[in-house]
């Protein structure tokens, strides 16, 4: 993907703030922070989301997100922390290269990842549990 700009920082042609480094993922400093450091774990191949990932790197992102928030919550000395993965534009995704947002939290913080719970109806129910099958 020539014009892809994850592929260009995850393979090192775009510089970035690296925590971190293999040879399967990236992981940065994001520029645009939802709080005081959030990360990314960018994988080096292009994948555009999650849909489209292999299973074996779909696996070891989330060991990596692991790792390393469980590091960056020391340095921190965050309360919480959010793992984010945007799908599509219509849930926010901005980027077309798969990636995982870590975001620390502190208590009171202004972060705003949350939403307005709503009800789950019993058509929705009943209309979702109907259809949906993982044969
Ligand atoms: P998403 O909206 O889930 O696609 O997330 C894209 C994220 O990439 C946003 O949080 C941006 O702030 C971040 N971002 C975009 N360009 C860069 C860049 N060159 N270096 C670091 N983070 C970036
Ligand atoms: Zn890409």
């Amino acid at each position: 993907m020539k014009e892809c700009i994850f592929c260009k920082i995850a393979n090192g042609e775009i510089p970035s703030a690296t925590l971190y480094e293999n040879e399967e993922f990236r992981v940065i400093l994001d520029l645009g922070p939802a709080a005081k450091g959030h990360a990314l774990i960018i994988p080096k191949a292009h994948h555009a989301n999650l849909y489209e990932l292999p299973d074996e790197t779909a696996g070891h992102a989330m060991i990596l997100a692991k790792k390393v928030i469980t590091k960056m919550k020391d340095i921190l000395d965050c309360d919480g922390y959010n793992i984010v993965q945007n799908n599509g534009e219509a849930a926010g995704q901005t980027v077309f290269h798969f990636h995982m947002h870590l975001i620390p939290r502190k208590e009171g913080d202004h972060a705003g990842i949350s939403w307005t719970p709503g009800t789950l109806t019993e058509e929705d129910k009943e209309e979702i549990l109907s259809k949906f099958s993982m044969e």
